[in-house]
């Protein structure tokens, strides 16, 4: 008789197939349901994922990939927009902070190692409603199907559907003010150094950039954006627009800013960036929600991934060793909630600094983020990378 309880994943981007992996790991059947109807492995553009993330994959056995195609990042090098040096954070000795990689790839990598542990992928089934009963959920999907398990996990990101049926009364996601652009530039003058992050305070925008090839650099850019935009709202406004807002913002900053932008290959992804303020509780009943879908961060701190990972991992951990699914659930939230808040609250800190446009703002950030990247020890972010869990340490009531 097999009496393994079975856990209705939802959602199949980072936190989905790692949890999936993790939870099996555990004893656990799980099974993942995704909304889309087919795999995208290019939607998105890039995303960091900190030496802490790094070391789940490596336990996922998914991190050989990441550093090979990823960007390796120790340093990061701020100048302002007329090009001055203004510090840097970080060595060069040393495990690197982390891995820049393309959003796609590592969804794929996770869900392919999903599926080679045979774990069911159903795509086309978008979750509409939850019930639960008699220590049983039944999630149903807009296909007209349903399916009951033991439990349930919701990966379905920062407009988490699970969020708004489990707890109706939950923060909704805030609109950080800021909306981020970026792509791939074909540059061979562009001086490229090894495992440097270069960021720039430019005259009106924010501007990043990396790269190990000059014919695939990476590049972003952050600017304050008016009312509270959606992703399709952005993406509705031609790409020629985008291009015009664009350079208009950089047009004074000094190079390479615009030489970069101006050898974009393909398309300009933009989205609005939000966040999720704390939220009291992470699950109900037999139900429990992880990743962007309960606690989502800005990108400015590059930890969505890994937070999402991070979760994945400690969750099944829980699971397997806490006997009662309620009780796992509330030593997953304890033990979780503070270093997650953490990251979202200095996350959108860092995003703050970038909305300084008006002169004398520059002119006190220009003056005092010198002294505060020369304090800052060198490796000030030990707290957010060195975090590590091992899966063979119990974790008791
Ligand atoms: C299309 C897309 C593009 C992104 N691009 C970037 C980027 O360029 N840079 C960046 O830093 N971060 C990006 N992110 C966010 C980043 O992936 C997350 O911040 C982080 O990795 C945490 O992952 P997650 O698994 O919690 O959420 P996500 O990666 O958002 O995954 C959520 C998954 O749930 C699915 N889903 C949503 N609703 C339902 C439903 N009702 N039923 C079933 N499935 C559902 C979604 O289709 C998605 O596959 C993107 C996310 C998405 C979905």
């Amino acid at each position: 008789m097999d009496t393994k309880k079975k856990a209705l994943i939802i959602g199949c981007g980072i936190a989905g197939p790692a949890a999936a992996i993790f939870l099996q790991r555990a004893g656990i059947e799980p099974v993942i349901y995704e909304a889309m109807s087919a795999h995208d492995d290019y939607t998105g553009l890039f995303l960091n994922v900190g030496r802490n993330g790094i070391r789940v994959l490596k336990e996922l056995g998914a991190d050989d990939i990441i550093r090979k195609e990823g960007i390796e990042m120790n340093v990061m090098r701020f100048c302002n927009g007329k090009g001055k040096a203004l510090g840097e954070l970080g060595q060069f000795t040393g495990e690197p902070q982390g891995y820049t990689v393309k959003r796609g790839l590592l969804q794929s990598v996770l869900r392919k190692k999903a599926e080679r542990r045979n774990i069911p992928i159903h795509l086309g089934c978008k979750l509409v409603d939850i019930q639960m009963a008699d220590d049983k959920v039944t999630a149903f999907f807009d296909n007209g199907t349903s399916v009951e398990g033991d439990f349930l996990v919701g990966c379905d990101g920062i407009h988490s559907k699970v969020r708004q049926m489990l707890l109706p009364d939950a923060a909704k996601p805030s609109y950080t003010g800021l909306i981020s652009f970026g792509g791939y530039a074909d540059n061979p003058r562009v001086l490229l150094e090894s495992a440097v992050q270069q960021m720039v305070f430019g005259k009106r925008a924010f501007f990043g950039y990396l790269g190990k090839k000059q014919d695939e650099i990476f590049w972003f850019g952050n600017q304050s954006y008016p009312g509270t935009p959606t992703r399709h709202e952005l993406e509705a406004i031609p790409q020629t627009e985008w291009r015009r807002v664009i350079t208009g913002l950089y047009q004074d900053d000094a190079e390479p800013v615009m030489d970069i932008i101006r050898s974009t290959r393909g398309e300009i992804g933009i989205y609005p960036i939000y966040d999720m303020p704390t939220q009291p509780a992470w699950h109900s009943g037999s139900a429990v929600i992880i990743g962007d879908a309960i606690h989502a961060t800005s990108p400015n701190a590059g930890q969505g991934a890994s937070m999402a990972l991070e979760d994945a991992m400690l969750l099944a951990k829980c699971v397997r060793d806490i006997d009662r699914i309620e009780q796992a659930f509330v030593k997953f939230q304890a033990l979780r909630r503070e270093r997650v808040d953490q990251i979202v609250q200095y996350s959108r800190s860092l995003g703050q600094r970038k909305h300084a446009t008006n002169p004398i703002q520059v002119f006190f950030r220009d003056l005092m983020l010198p002294f505060f990247l020369k304090s800052a020890n060198k490796d000030a972010h030990g707290w957010m990378y060195d975090y590590t869990i091992h899966w063979d340490e119990r974790i008791c009531i």
